[in-house]
């Protein structure tokens, strides 16, 4: 099986080099030549397009930011796939996206696979990304030992466009855990308490999470370097807002994280961080959350 790679970015460039170090025939491609260099130290090959991509390829991957940049990439990779070809889409996308795009691919012979992942960029660098599938159940295992080389835990979650709903939901409950954090360690900073063993504290606590565990080290860091920007949090809470709407379900702490996340673009630029939305709270309160002895990325 050929497999091809588009969106060599934060995440992807380390899905991609999982499925070169597990010795998978590889050809990628990104808008940005100099990402694709650690993948052909690993043997990649580089394409110059997202057609020529697929054109030397069984099955094409994407993982690209927004749903206009899969639909364009997606129109090239048909151009050059063979029919009976899979398109993986790795990206996070609305469900009505995906749907209309894997319905496109199928017109031309193409079969879809939905692989949103979540866990963050430090997972994805192990190997270790919880891998979501919408699709049919053949193809998946077709293409299990791929997505076992890129990730950890997969879940087979329905048809295509089902694993786009669980994806965002897994991620509003981030960004909302996120917030959370931030306002208890500012409550845990002015209220006078040592950060990194109110941390160590919390980490023990019923109170705990993963965002917690992982994120406020960030924070407490001050780098905010999770790997995941502001413009990517306000597409997925925006998703979770359609749904809300769509579904009949009030989403009361969802819609406040949400203005919040809009506010913290506003503030510092879609490109920032997403974990920087708690210095919305520092930059109020003109107090840090600084401690020492947290990294400035996880590892
Ligand atoms: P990113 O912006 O770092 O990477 C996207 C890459 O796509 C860039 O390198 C860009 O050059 C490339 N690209 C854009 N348009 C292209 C085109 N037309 N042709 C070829 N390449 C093109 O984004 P990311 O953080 O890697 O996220 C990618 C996707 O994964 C998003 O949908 C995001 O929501 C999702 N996601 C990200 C994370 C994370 O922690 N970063 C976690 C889970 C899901």
């Amino acid at each position: 099986m050929r497999y091809a790679f588009i969106g060599l970015g934060h995440l992807g460039g380390h899905l991609a080099a999982s499925l070169a170090k597990a010795g998978f025939a590889l050809s990628v491609h990104d808008l940005d030549r100099a990402l694709a260099q650690r993948h052909e130290a690993l043997g990649a090959a580089w394409a110059e397009s997202p057609r020529a991509a697929a054109a030397a390829a069984d099955a094409v991957i994407t993982c690209l930011p927004s749903p206009r940049a899969s639909s364009a990439v997606l129109d090239r990779v048909l151009d050059g796939l063979a029919p009976g070809g899979t398109w993986i889409e790795m990206s996070t996308l609305g469900r009505d996206d995906i749907k209309a795009l894997a319905a496109r691919a199928e017109a031309r012979g193409i079969a879809t696979l939905e692989c949103p992942v979540t866990g963050g960029v430090h997972r994805a660098a192990e190997g270790e990304i919880t891998v979501l599938v919408g699709g049919d159940a053949a193809l998946l295992e077709r293409h299990r030992s791929a997505l076992d080389a890129m990730g950890g835990a997969v879940f087979h979650m329905g048809p295509v466009g089902s694993a786009a709903v669980i994806k965002v939901i897994t991620n509003m409950l981030a960004f909302i855990h996120l917030l959370a954090a931030g306002e208890a360690l500012m409550l845990a900073k002015r209220g006078g308490l040592d950060l990194a063993q109110s941390f160590h504290a919390i980490r023990a606590s019923s109170g705990n999470s993963f965002v917690h565990e992982t994120e406020s080290q960030l924070v407490l860091n001050g780098s905010y370097d999770i790997g995941f920007t502001m413009d990517l949090a306000v597409k997925d809470l925006g998703f979770a807002m359609d749904f809300g709407r769509e579904f009949g379900v009030p989403l009361d702490v969802a819609g406040l994280a949400y203005q919040t996340f809009l506010k913290g673009r506003a503030a510092y630029g879609g490109g920032a961080w997403s974990t920087q939305i708690v210095k919305l709270l520092e930059d109020a309160l003109g107090t840090d959350l600084r401690a020492p002895g947290f990294p400035p990325k996880l590892g």
